[in-house]
């Protein structure tokens, strides 16, 4: 990782360099909630003038961009007797995504393992994915924000340049061979000692922010003795079954696959959407069956394959802490919330 420092107006130079030739998703402010605060989310960006580096946390993920909710795999069509099959990876142009956060930049990570490991890699996902460049950029913790604590309030790889505000300048993270033939067409400096200071002075107070936590000691053990605990039926009478945690979640990855044929049986066409397990049919198979009827015992494996299984098979956690399924959750359900019930702390 190399390091230097750039003055604030020659990010613009860097924008408009990748604007050029390449689709630019930032965060951008769309209106503001009742009480009068911005709202935020990433959007195709032609302007730097409206990219809100300063943003505090967007309600969805930037997951539409390379897991859209849904999908088209492959269309199919009958020519005389033959037919064929037609795939298309959709991408157009790569994208560019200029200011995610460290917990999104983690959130990726953790997809890349699943949807770009060996065992069933998902070539629609790996596609977008080897055509994206990635800018991070420091945050402000929100109260609903507990990162720090699942690991994810810093971020180690998985982008090509991260900037940090610290005061009248940028403080960048050079990490890949495409950011770094970038960065030499802008007017950069080595970092002074002053410069050191500054970005640890603001690091600090970063980290002093933080005040929602998850207890994550031996959870995994937890949860495996608490599995026949009564606190999943007090969640699961509280929870709607409407799927908006997965939804606005940016580790959430389940999709279901249907097949429509159209009525002249001449095409047809293969579509993935994304799913949510909290909702009432995600365990139902063929014959009718469902294996998980109660909202509880839906809650209960949603928290499980995060905080259980994940850590099973990758050692590490599938939630990030970014709090956007318990801002989003009409119910109130709260990831704080449910572990330190189920630890039997006081709410
Ligand atoms: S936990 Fe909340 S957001 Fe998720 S399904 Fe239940 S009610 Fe909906
Ligand atoms: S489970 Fe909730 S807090 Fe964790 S990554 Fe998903 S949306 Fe964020």
């Amino acid at each position: 990782m190399l390091f230097r420092v750039i003055d604030k107006p020659e990010l613009r130079s860097l924008f408009d360099m990748l604007a050029e030739k390449n689709t630019v998703v930032g965060p951008v402010e769309t209106g503001k909630d009742r009480n009068g605060r911005p709202l935020y989310a990433f959007e195709e960006v032609k302007d730097f003038k409206i990219l809100r580096l300063d943003y505090t946390t967007t309600k969805l993920p930037a997951k539409r961009y390379f897991l859209p909710f849904r999908e088209e795999l492959a269309t199919f069509r009958m020519k005389d007797d033959d037919w064929t099959k037609t795939i298309d990876y959709n991408i157009d142009k790569p994208l560019v995504f200029f200011g995610l956060h460290a917990c999104d930049i983690n959130a990726l990570n953790k997809l890349d393992k699943v949807l770009m490991g060996p065992v069933y890699p998902m070539p629609y996902y790996a596609a977008k994915r080897m055509n994206m460049f990635i800018i991070g950029t420091g945050c402000e913790p929100q109260p609903f924000c507990f990162c720090r604590s699942m690991g994810a309030d810093t971020v180690h790889h998985g982008f090509d340049l991260n900037i940090t505000d610290i005061g009248d300048k940028y403080f960048i993270e050079i990490q890949s061979a495409e950011a770094f033939e970038m960065v030499k067409d802008l007017r950069t400096a080595d970092l002074s000692e002053d410069d050191h200071v500054q970005y640890m002075k603001t690091i600090a107070e970063k980290n002093r922010k933080f005040t929602a936590r998850v207890d994550t000691t031996d959870l995994t053990k937890i949860l495996d003795m608490e599995f026949q605990s009564p606190v999943w039926k007090q969640w699961g009478d509280k929870c709607l079954g409407c799927g908006t945690c997965a939804n606005v979640c940016p580790t959430c990855y389940c999709y279901g696959v249907e097949e429509s044929v159209d009525p002249s049986l001449q095409k047809a066409v293969k579509t993935k959407t994304l799913y949510s397990c909290n909702v009432v049919d995600f365990a139902e198979v063929a014959g009718g069956h469902n294996f998980r009827p109660e909202r509880s015992s839906r809650l209960k494996y949603r928290y499980y394959h995060k905080h259980r299984g994940f850590v099973e098979a990758y050692e590490e956690s599938l939630c990030v802490g970014c709090g956007r399924c318990g801002e989003a959750c009409l119910a109130g359900i709260t990831v704080p919330e449910v572990i330190a019930s189920v630890r039997g702390e006081e709410q």
